[in-house]
């Protein structure tokens, strides 16, 4: 089959998903071309970026680095068009010359860019899960009617969604769909005793067992926090509620996720933890691309083990359920306290145990009532980064 190449815009091209999307996109440079990369503070590694891949625009977050970046880039006799700021990222999530956008900027900051993809109508390739945790509803919304197509990138949702019957129209009755079950790995500290996860440090928070990832989800995963957004996650994207949603902890990273029907059947989706399957996937669905990916071997891997997740010592997942269940913009919040605390706990001023305190004490203490617009939520991530800032510094 031929196919004219499709141009894509990547968000938060200098970090782990970003830079694992332009391995994949450079396999298959007939298929597609980068209309726009955007960084925030890495400029060196946006300018190699820029100098292999030739985008249209590149992005970063201030005024001072676009200067910088604009001269090295003129500099190079590249024809890149450099701008700076959120504006910028919006504008270049929508244009017309872009058909795919990856969103993979971290956090709610990768919001209004990932909006505007969807009010586009683009083929939105979503990592930022943090989007539809602050704003699922209004996501979800404008997806529907901007007709784009949303491709969950996040490897369980990648998986659940390569589970899910050909042609599926979100009619989870219908396609005879009883549960989704999501897989953890458990993260590092998995098997420590609570009296040991207090005094746990950055560096070994961040070293994950099985997956390679930025710093911020790599915290998450440690705390469970991580499949608490999952499963918000998986609840706006497949419009399930959190009762028809299991957590299971899988050590192994093997299965990346599955689909329970209502005739006994399990579906799942098995690989090697390589973010490139579900980035590749979310590319050239429904085809299949070569994405560089280690094949498994099931000989070698002998066993593949499930146990129940620790809601005692990682209170983060409990917190989760409890914020989706109360509704409103009960899981902005919880969000927006987690970044927070995580950014806090990175910086050596809070513990790890300190992050579900923090997140717990917002969920307590803000109203929790539901925001109609995008400007809403902010105001609502906003007043809640002021309520943990302010309370760390006690
Ligand atoms: P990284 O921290 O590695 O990368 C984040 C990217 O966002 C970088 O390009 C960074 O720029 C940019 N960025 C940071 N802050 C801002 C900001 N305020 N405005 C604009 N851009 C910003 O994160 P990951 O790649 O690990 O994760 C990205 C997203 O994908 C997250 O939402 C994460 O939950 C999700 N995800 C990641 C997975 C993984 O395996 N890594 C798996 C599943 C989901 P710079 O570095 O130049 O400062
Ligand atoms: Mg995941």
């Amino acid at each position: 089959m031929t196919h004219s190449s499709l141009g894509i815009t990547l968000l938060g091209s200098t970090g782990s998903i970003g830079c694992s999307t332009l391995d994949v996109l450079a396999r298959h440079p007939e298929r597609f071309h980068v209309v726009a990369l955007t960084g925030f503070s890495q400029l060196d590694v946006l300018f190699g970026q820029c100098c292999r891949f030739k985008p249209l625009f590149a992005v970063v977050g201030g005024a001072a680095s676009a200067q910088i970046l604009r001269a090295r880039v003129l500099d190079a006799g590249l024809a890149t068009e450099v701008l700076h700021g959120e504006a910028a990222l919006e504008m270049v999530a929508s244009l017309p010359e872009t058909h795919a956008v990856m969103a993979a900027i971290v956090g709610a900051a990768g919001l209004r860019p990932a909006m505007a993809a969807a009010r586009a109508g683009k083929r939105v390739m979503l990592a930022n899960k943090e989007s539809l945790v602050v704003a699922g509803a209004l996501f979800m919304q404008a997806v529907r009617e901007s007709g784009a197509a949303l491709l969950p990138v996040d490897s369980e949702h990648n998986a659940i969604f390569q589970s899910l019957p050909a042609g599926f129209d979100g009619d989870m009755a219908a396609a005879g769909v009883e549960k989704l079950v999501l897989t953890a790995s458990g993260g590092p500290f998995r098997q420590m005793a609570a009296a040991d996860l207090a005094h746990v440090t950055p560096a070994q928070a961040c070293a994950h067992p099985n997956w390679s990832m930025g710093r911020k989800i790599s915290v998450d995963s440690a705390t469970l926090m991580n499949k608490g957004l999952e499963l918000i996650e998986a609840h706006w994207l497949f419009n399930m509620p959190a009762a028809d949603i299991e957590v299971v902890v899988h050590p192994q990273s093997v299965i990346h996720s599955m689909v329970r029907y209502r005739d006994g059947s399990v579906i799942a989706q098995l690989g090697a933890p390589d973010m490139r399957t579900p980035i590749a996937y979310a590319l050239s669905w429904p085809e299949r691309i070569n994405a560089g990916v280690e094949r498994l071997d099931f000989l070698k891997l002998g066993a593949l083990t499930f146990e129940a997740p620790c809601l005692a010592r990682f209170p983060c997942l409990g917190l989760a359920y409890q914020a989706l269940a109360s509704g409103g913009d009960a899981t902005c919040v919880l969000n927006a306290a987690n970044e927070v605390a995580v950014a806090a706990f990175l910086a050596g001023k809070l513990s790890f145990n300190g992050i579900a305190h923090e997140v717990e004490a917002a969920l307590a203490a803000l109203d929790l009532s539901a925001s109609t617009s995008i400007d809403g939520l902010m105001a609502r991530d906003a007043e809640t980064r002021r309520f943990v800032e302010a309370r760390m510094r006690l």
